[in-house]
């Protein structure tokens, strides 16, 4: 990087002229290269990276991450991206689109010489952190050139420190959720300034599950502005790109003539299994596959957490993981860095890891579950054979589920190939299984909620060629996972979950005088002679589960539960409520296994709170006690209080009263008083608006001579510098300093634009490179190399 600090004593005269032969330089450069991308031929096949109009920083960034020719996709999108056009990028999985979306970001905001001081320039949204994380540190890669800042918005650490960051930040990378969380509180995040909007893994981002959180973030940015859309199984619906009010997309669709929808280095194959049989299979397959790199896709986060946990018991001999949305942060992340770097390993995972994540080298991608639709199938064995790789995918299929899932293939162009498995090399683990949940009823109670989330999430899938409940076989399904029985599980409707949890609360209190009322909440479960606290506890906890999903799966009419509209099947299993707040139950139940207090005398603390006529609050546990602590949490359950006003005699009035009628009709008739009402008013707001315009006005003046005064002392310094003709190669290191102080920024057009920014754009600039860049980590362990990455400035 470029020397910052060079002789201050040099001569005036002298560096000013070079300092303007500098700049001038500079801005000859980029105009030459505006240029070249203005009469960039469409129609070419742009082979390498060099033949393309790239800013130096880009090209060194590509240079320096061994990036050489360009892949289909990026050699038809680039070009356009570059030009300004919205685009809708569709290309296999693994065919590097994330620089098609990379590259133009960079370049684009730097033709237009975009500097802190315009604010957020590019907003790239991905549906899962994991995907984020990665695209993040592609940027950073390529990007490392550039005096851009750049940001991770995702979650998994307070809303404050995020916010502190995002109002210096020109490329964000983020998850929806969470940046629409700071469009909506964060006052000093403007996004009025804003070029370029992409969203990777396009159609998920925009399928039901995201779409009140899109539709609130297009909101928040400018309508004019440049989107670009990719994934390899691209949306094309008119209502989809109107919402996002696209301007005559260029679809930039580079596999669509292809034979397969999927990459030709795939081998795909499908097995046949009962649904029983599918765990003996799966543990076949890794017993006998112990050298190599595995994703194991299953439907629900609980199914992933038994299957997990009860292999893990059996020791295969090779490294197991797991991956789903109920982690803490931290250990997703640990997850994910372990499972890139592992050569060998399995990883289990819900479709948290179906879209876009790159992890290397993965060999096999076995789809223990059938995925929901052909789009998740093409997603899930795109994380094998990534760019030219080889790689080979399994399909495990229950009968019931063949012939509707291979039709729906077809009808994507998947070509699937069916193969058996050797009988003598499948071994049975049923035997194993049901020693291990009979002797520790923590993988019991797991077994028990995979086998629930399973068949709810049967149920609630929407297509019903392929999935169906009734020709499954679930007793020996609950048994081939080691349960004494299947538990009995009806649909219901109807859906307040808050109503039945309060009901399944009330039944607990109004049972609680008997000497064990839990076996009376379930009269069915077998109660061993001798009971410990221990089993007390586990009893209490397990019924509780069940006791949720009762209330929420069974009704003793039967009726069955509208499958969910909102969210896919899947996600919804996996983000089930319950799981919360058993699992805080057990926590409590844990700490208390070691000190006085038992079961019994936590029920003796039961107490019921009247609520201002409203239904009783039955406090059976120490959360909700807790509760009771809460102004804010008890509104819930109370109701909206009133507002009231005080007069001068203590009097107290509500805060819109109606006035006395003859009092009103005295003044005089009511239009006259509504004409003049609205008269005064607008006169009020009228001079309101002046001097708002004022005090916005002089802010302005102070901001803009604040910059001036800032950018006369980075001049001044310049010209105490030793004038540089080039700017010497930048150090081997990948986290060189973030902004050359050569580079000083240069106002652009913008920020003629700009609204007041917020304090910390005050900070100088060389004390933020010096804060955040030498703690830029290379590879993300923990909590920490992330937060620092979001601090991190690109460079
Ligand atoms: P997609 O988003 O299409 O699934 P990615 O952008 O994740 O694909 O890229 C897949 C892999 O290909 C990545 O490991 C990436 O580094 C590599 N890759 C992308 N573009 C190129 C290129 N031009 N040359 C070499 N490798 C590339
Ligand atoms: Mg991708």
């Amino acid at each position: 990087m470029a020397p910052s600090n060079g002789p201050r004593n040099g001569k005036g005269a002298k560096s000013s002229q070079r300092h303007t032969l500098k700049r001038k330089r500079v801005q000859d450069d980029l105009s030459t290269l505006t240029q070249r991308v203005e009469e960039l031929d469409l129609k070419e096949p742009y082979k390498n990276f060099d033949n393309l109009p790239l800013s130096e920083p880009t090209a060194s960034g590509l240079a320096s991450s061994h990036f050489k020719t360009l892949t289909d996709i990026q050699s038809r999108a680039i070009p356009h991206a570059l030009k300004g056009r919205d685009i809708l990028g569709a290309a296999k999985t693994g065919s590097g689109k994330t620089l098609a979306f990379l590259i133009p970001i960079l370049e684009n905001l730097y033709r237009k010489q975009w500097s802190e001081h315009d604010g957020l320039g590019a907003l790239i949204l991905s549906p899962t952190r994991e995907l984020a994380i990665q695209i993040f540190e592609v940027l950073r890669k390529i990007g490392r050139y550039h005096t851009f800042s750049a940001g991770l918005v995702i979650g998994g650490k307070s809303l404050k420190e995020e916010q502190e960051r995002l109002g210096r930040m020109n490329i964000l990378v983020c998850t929806p959720g969470r940046i629409l969380q700071h469009l909506d509180q964060t006052s000093f995040f403007d996004t009025f300034n804003l070029q370029m909007l992409v969203m990777d893994e396009a159609d998920r981002i925009l399928d039901m599950g995201f779409q009140k959180s899109v539709d609130a973030i297009v909101g928040h940015l400018p309508q004019e502005r440049q989107t670009l859309l990719f994934s390899a199984t691209q949306t094309k619906k008119v209502s989809d790109l109107a919402r996002l009010s696209l301007q005559d997309p260029e679809y930039v669709a580079v596999h669509e003539a292809a034979s397969s929808a999927t990459p030709s280095t795939l081998q795909q194959h499908y097995v046949v299994t009962p649904l029983p049989q599918k765990l003996d299979v799966l543990w076949s397959f890794i017993r006998s596959n112990l050298k190599t790199k595995t994703i194991v896709f299953l439907s629900s986060g609980k199914q992933v957490r038994f299957v997990y946990e009860s292999f893990r018991h059996l020791q295969p001999g090779i490294p197991l993981m797991h991956l789903h949305g109920r982690q803490r942060q931290g250990g997703r992340l640990d997850i994910t860095t372990k499972f890139s770097q592992a050569k060998q390993a399995v990883l289990f995972s819900t479709d948290i890891a179906a879209r876009g994540l790159d992890f290397p080298a993965v060999d096999w991608v076995i789809q223990l579950d059938c995925p929901e639709d052909a789009d998740t199938y093409i997603h899930r064995v795109g994380r094998t054979a990534r760019y030219e790789r080889d790689g080979r995918a399994v399909m495990l299929l229950d009968p019931s589920e063949e012939p509707g899932m291979l039709k729906r293939l077809e009808q994507k162009k998947v070509v699937v190939e069916r193969i058996n498995v050797k009988a003598n090399k499948q071994h049975s683990i049923k035997d194993q299984l049901q020693n291990m949940c009979f002797k520790d009823p923590e993988l019991k109670y797991l077994g028990q909620k995979a086998f629930i989330s399973y068949v709810k999430s049967i149920y609630l899938q929407k297509d019903k060629e392929v999935f169906k409940l009734k020709e499954l076989k679930l007793e020996d399904f609950a048994s081939s996972l080691g349960l004494p029985g299947a538990p009995r599980i009806k649909f219901i409707q109807g859906d307040d979950t808050k109503e039945r949890k309060n009901a399944a609360r009330a039944a607990a209190y109004l049972s609680s005088d008997d000497s064990d009322g839990e076996g009376e909440k379930k009269p069915k479960k077998e109660e061993p002679q001798v009971r410990t606290k221990y089993d007390r506890m586990f009893e209490r906890r397990n019924q509780d589960v069940l006791a949720g999903h009762y209330s929420k799966l069974i009704n003793d009419d039967g009726t069955m539960v509208e499958p969910s509209k909102t969210a896919g099947a899947n996600a919804d299993a996996d983000e089930d409520d319950d799981f919360l707040s058993v699992k805080r139950r057990f926590d409590a139940g844990d700490k208390e296994l070691g000190g006085e207090s038992d079961e019994e005398d936590e029920k003796k603390d039961i107490k019921v709170v009247e609520l201002d006529g409203k239904e009783a609050l039955v406090i059976d546990s120490k959360r909700r006690e807790k509760l009771l602590k809460s102004k804010k949490k008890l509104l819930k359950f109370k109701g909206k209080g009133t507002k009231l006003v005080y007069d001068d005699e203590g009097n107290a009035h509500e805060l819109y009263e109606m006035e006395d009628e003859d009092d009103f009709k005295a003044r005089g008739d009511a239009k006259d008083q509504q004409a003049q009402f609205l008269a005064e008013e607008t006169e009020r707001t009228r001079v309101a608006d002046v001097e708002d315009k004022e005090v916005d006005k002089q802010k302005r003046r102070e901001k803009k001579e604040k910059r001036k005064a800032r950018e006369r002392e980075l001049l001044a310094a310049e010209e105490a510098e030793e004038f540089m003709a080039q700017l010497p190669p930048p150090g081997g290191d990948d986290m060189s300093p973030l902004e050359s102080e050569d580079e000083a920024p240069r106002p652009s057009k913008k920020q003629r634009m700009r609204t007041p920014e917020s304090e910390s754009d005050e900070e100088p600039k060389p004390k933020k490179s010096k804060q955040a860049a030498p703690k830029a980590p290379e590879q993300i362990h923990t909590l920490e190399d992330l937060e620092s990455l979001a601090t991190g400035l690109l460079g």
